[in-house]
């Protein structure tokens, strides 16, 4: 598809894709096309374009797509992904840099590889750098900002920012990062370690999830996030979801809290499978269960009127 470059990619070095197709970009495999995908070359790049592109513009990050679902009806305007430079990964005096691209999974091998040990966990997650600063992923008993020294990264004027884990409150899958903030790279504090030991951690680490979760299906992790004072999964199976179905999705037998889209579903399959199974939790247990995975982009319904939703 042939379209006119808008003003705001003057200049710009890096891939521009129009009407970009999202689905094949994420681990659940559905949704709609962006307008415009926007692979930016390096910092300097990324900084133009955040310069000329209008704030009030919508504007989404994908990292790996592992906690994201985006909706049939597409997403207005630039989604933005970080790829070459941005995954670069290097060891400095004992802190881990990796570039926001970077898969946490590589961050953790490289570490291990250095000799220099806390990053383990990031074996576990299937997601990139980026997203797990969003997110403040984590798993075995460690997240994101308990290894954090620093993120750094441009805000929407593209003026850089470095901050600590304390100064974006980051907490449980969550953070006040503001949302319009591009993460570009991240400092991880790390000790001294014996690398064997280290590979055996991770190796056991994978084994463990293999057990547990539905890995090699088409997901989003946990799809909601753990209540206080209650496991998620937990509420969902007292309520009766485990194995429920709407369309191609289905919530897995296996991990209850994991939608699965299991060949054909759509995103409105999913996302309404997902309220289902929030109001038959709240009926049975009182608990209003919060979206873990994010959703972004419009319902098919939305798309003629062109409305914008971020949730
Ligand atoms: C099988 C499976 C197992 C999982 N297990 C775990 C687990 O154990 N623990 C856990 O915490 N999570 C888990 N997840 C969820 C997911 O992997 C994490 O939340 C991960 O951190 C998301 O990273 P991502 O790069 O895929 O982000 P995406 O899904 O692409 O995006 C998630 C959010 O981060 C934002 N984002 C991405 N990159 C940037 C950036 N550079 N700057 C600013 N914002 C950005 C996006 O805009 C979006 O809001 C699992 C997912 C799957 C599929």
């Amino acid at each position: 598809m042939s379209r006119t470059l808008p003003s705001y990619f003057d200049g710009i070095t890096g891939k521009v894709s129009p009407d970009a197709a999202l689905s094949g970009l994420t681990w659940l495999g559905v949704g709609g096309r962006a307008d415009w995908l926007f692979e930016p070359e390096d910092d300097a790049d990324l900084q133009r374009f955040l310069a000329q592109y209008n704030t009030n513009s919508p504007l989404h990050i994908i990292g790996a797509g592992s906690n994201m679902l985006v909706r049939d009806g597409g997403i207005d305007g630039v989604v933005i992904r970080l790829t070459g430079q941005f995954a670069e990964i290097q060891h400095q005096a004992g802190f881990i840099h990796a570039g926001a691209g970077a898969s946490d999974g590589e961050v953790a091998r490289f570490a291990a590889k250095q000799g220099r040990a806390g990053l383990s966990f990031m074996i576990g997650i299937p997601g990139t750098v980026g997203g797990g600063l969003r997110m403040n992923a984590g798993c075995y008993g460690s997240e994101f900002k308990d290894v954090l020294v620093s993120a750094s990264g441009f805000d929407r004027q593209g003026k850089a920012f470095t901050a600590t884990p304390d100064e974006m409150n980051m907490r449980y899958r969550a953070s006040d990062a503001p949302q319009g903030w591009v993460f570009t790279s991240a400092k991880f504090a790390t000790v001294e370690g014996d690398k064997d030991t280290l590979r055996a951690e991770m190796k056991s680490m994978i084994a463990s999830r293999a057990d547990a979760q539905p890995i090699g299906a088409r997901t989003g992790g946990s799809t909601f996030a753990n209540p206080d004072g209650h496991k998620a999964w937990q509420v969902i199976d007292a309520a009766g979801c485990r194995g429920l179905r709407k369309g191609g999705a289905l919530l897995s037998e296996k991990h209850c809290n994991f939608l699965i889209n299991e060949g054909q579903a759509t995103a409105e399959d999913l996302e309404q499978l997902g309220e289902e199974v929030r109001d038959r939790v709240k009926q049975h247990s009182g608990i209003e269960l919060r979206w873990e995975i994010r959703r972004i982009g419009k319902h098919p319904s939305d798309a003629d009127e062109g409305e914008h939703h971020v949730l």
